[in-house]
This record gives C-alpha cells, structure tokens and sequence, in this order.
C-alpha cells in the first residue's frame, strides 16, 4: 500500500502529464486574490525611481559633517512628489521629508531628531554615513526586471507590486472545475429531515468549501444511490468538469460501487488504497482523460484526503506549482499511541501558551466524528514509522485550514 506522500506524488505526476495549459482570462487587482499569474509582471522603471530618503531630516554632504558635528545652511525644502532644481554645494543643506529624492550634492539624510535647526542653518549633531537613510535608485529593481513570473499565485504583496508598476488588470489562469458527487443510499440533502438511520449530506458542503478554498471551481452534483444506473448517468456529468471527486462507495461494501461504475466507464487506477488513516481507501484514476478521485465517505476521511490528494491536482491544473503541505513541528503534551500500520492523522488542538508550539490529541470517535474536528485547529501526525510518541517529542503537526 502507498504511503501518503508517494500516493501524493503519483497525484501530482499523473496531474502534470495531463495539464493542458490552462485558458486564462483577465481580472481586476481587487479581484485577483489567491489566482494564479499567467504572464510576467515586469518592472516599467527602476525601483525606487530616484535615490529616495526614508527619513524627515536633513539631506547633507556626508564630508561636510563627518565623525564630527556640525553647523550648515539650508538652502531650501523637498516634500515627497517635489521637483529640485538646485546642486547641495559644501557647507549646504536642503530640508528633505520622507519620500522625497534627494537632490544632485547630497549623499546622505540626516534624521530631524538628530539635528538643532534655526531659519537658515541647523546644526548637526551626530556624526553623518554616506549613504545613511536614503535608498539608492533601482537597488529594490531594475527597470524591465522580472519581479513576479508566470504561476506565481497572487497573494497582497504580489497584488501591491503589480499595482504598483501599474499592472492594474492581470491575466491570470482560469479555475479548473471540480464536480462534486456524494454517494450512498442513507444520504439525504442538508435540508431535508433524515429518517432514523439517514445522514445529511455534509460532504458536499465540506467538499464545495475545500474546492473553492483551493482555487477551484465547485461543480455540486448532489448524491447519487447505490446503484449501478443513477451513479454511472452522475459519474459521467462529472467526468465534463476538470476533475471529479466522489465521496463515499470506495470501501469493500457489497454496495461500494464507484470503482465498478469508473471501470466500467474506462477509468485507469493509479491507487486505490493509501497507508493512511483516515482515509485508506482513497480511489485515484484518470477517465476520459480526467482526473478522478474517490474519498471515502466518512465526513472526516473526506476532508483529510481532499487537503493531501486533490489539492495538489487542483494547484497543478489551475496552472500553479503544488504547495507543499505545511507541516510543521510542535511538542506533543502526552503520550500518543497507536495500534495500526498506518500514518495517522489525528484531531488535535495546538496552542503556544508556553511560548512553544504544543499540540494535543483530542479524544474523537474515528472518522465519523465532525464533532470533534470542529473542536480542532490541527492534525496530529502519528507516522507509520513511529506509532508510539513520548510527551515532550517533537511531532508533526498538519494545520487545519484557515486556522493559523
Ligand atoms: P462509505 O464510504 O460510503 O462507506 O461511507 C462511510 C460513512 O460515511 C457512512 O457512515 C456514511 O453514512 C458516511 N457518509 C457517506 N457519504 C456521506 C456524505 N455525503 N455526508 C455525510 N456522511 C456521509
Ligand atoms: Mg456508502
């Protein structure tokens, strides 16, 4: 059986083989958010544009003043957007606020802190750098530099420095459609009443969330009952989207019926088990030359393999690199322990009341459990490798999204 990465892996192989560069189209910067670039943004001029002064002060000859202080005459103001005709000569000065280029002469920009002004002249009182408080023209860029390639996903300082090299619209690539199809018999809409022994299709929800939040397009197409007919007619109207994710029927039930039905309809298996729990019996193929996934049905064993197998392919067909996933590490407040052969995914609650990061399991019912998740701000990675953790280890911790 797959591990997760490998199985991961395979997702984001098979993905790249069948990327078709992606249509674009073209948004508003305020609209742009989290879409990724189709083109370059270049630098229209060099960065910043004049040598700039960071600091209200004075704009000085470094020599003029030295290790020494000194007393030199003013010559006149710069405010931010000001022109400056004049050459600071020795012994001269220019009044200079923040923002504003320093003018042909001055070498360096001496704080108003620092610095005893009259009328006319001001006396310096701290020993003067050149260079000090001013950033030179084109040291951030160069005019026609690169500053955000093609796939960058555009996040607000990639959206602030396409403004501000006046990029006011930019091509980005459009969303792959995800279609988004529940299976199972007990499965009812969320606003219908369930009998005793029905559920309320909550993974169409989640799945609709995790596909937008992903950058993708949901495509919701209810559920489907188990059997052959109605989930083949709904399989195939998936199959029209970029990818398909069904949730449920991937089990080894006598009604887990979606491997049949996608076989049936030509798919190719790359996995159809991953050493994970929850979540073991992910399905991933291709049909009709799309992606498909199959998680299980279990709310919880959904929205986990969702964020390890589907966002990938979602990264990769929205013309983006895949994200890693963002693990990182915490130490474990009590002891972990753990009978399977399976990476365990755990629902768990960090916090840094310590000042370091601490994670702890919460108890939970298994997969079934949204009760619990909802309590929860991570996932607790219990490896395969390593089912027993000791209090004080250092763990991997999966976020969950949107929570940190
Ligand atoms: P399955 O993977 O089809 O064997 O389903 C496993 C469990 O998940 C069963 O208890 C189902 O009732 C539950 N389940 C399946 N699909 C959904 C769904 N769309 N929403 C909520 N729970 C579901
Ligand atoms: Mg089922």
């Amino acid at each position: 059986m797959l591990s997760y990465d490998h199985a991961r892996q395979k997702v984001i192989e098979v993905a790249r083989a069948r990327r078709r560069a992606p249509a674009t189209e073209l948004a508003e910067l305020g609209q742009a958010f989290d879409r990724v670039l189709a083109h370059r943004v270049i630098a229209d001029r060099d960065y910043p544009p004049f040598d700039r002064s960071t600091r209200d002060g004075f704009a000085v000859r470094a020599q003029d003043v030295g290790a020494r202080s000194g007393t030199l005459e003013i010559i006149g103001e710069i405010k931010a957007g000001d022109t400056f005709t004049g050459v600071i000569g020795p012994g001269q000065c220019v009044q200079i606020m923040t923002g504003a280029a320093v003018p042909p002469g001055a070498d360096a920009v001496v704080m108003i802190e620092h610095t005893k002004p009259s009328k006319t002249r001001v006396v310096i009182e701290r020993a003067v750098e050149p260079g000090q408080n001013i950033v030179p023209r084109g040291s951030e860029a160069k005019a026609s530099q690169v500053l955000l390639e093609t796939a960058t996903r555009l996040g607000y300082p990639e959206l602030a420095l396409a403004a501000q090299v006046g990029e006011h619209r930019l091509q980005v690539f459009r969303r792959p459609c995800v279609a988004i199809l529940s299976t199972g018999d007990e499965v009812v809409r969320v606003d219908e009443i369930p009998g005793p022994f029905q559920v309320r299709n909550s993974n169409g929800v989640s799945l609709g969330v995790l596909t937008a939040l992903a950058g993708a397009e949901p495509v919701p197409l209810g559920n489907a009952p188990d059997r052959a007919g109605p989930l083949r007619g709904l399989t195939e109207r998936g199959l029209e989207a970029d990818v398909l994710v069904l949730s449920g029927g991937v089990s080894m039930g006598k009604y887990d019926l979606v491997e049949m039905v996608l076989r049936e309809l030509g798919a190719e298996f790359f996995f159809d088990a991953v050493a994970i729990r929850p979540g073991r019996p992910t399905v991933f193929g291709t049909c009709r030359d799309k992606l498909v996934f199959g998680l299980p049905g279990n709310p919880v064993s959904t929205m986990v393999t969702f964020e390890l197998f589907v966002l990938p392919a979602i990264d990769i067909l929205g013309g983006a690199a895949p994200r890693p996933l963002p693990f990182f590490r915490a130490r474990l407040a009590a002891p972990v322990s753990q009978r399977a052969p399976l990476t365990h995914f755990l629902p768990a609650q960090l916090n840094w009341t310590t000042g370091e990061p601490v994670v702890s399991e919460l108890p939970w019912q298994g997969s079934g459990d949204i009760v619990t998740l909802a309590a929860a701000n991570c996932f607790l990675v219990v490896p395969q490798a390593k089912l027993e953790l000791a209090a004080g280890e250092w763990v991997d911790v999966f976020p969950r999204r949107g929570m940190f």
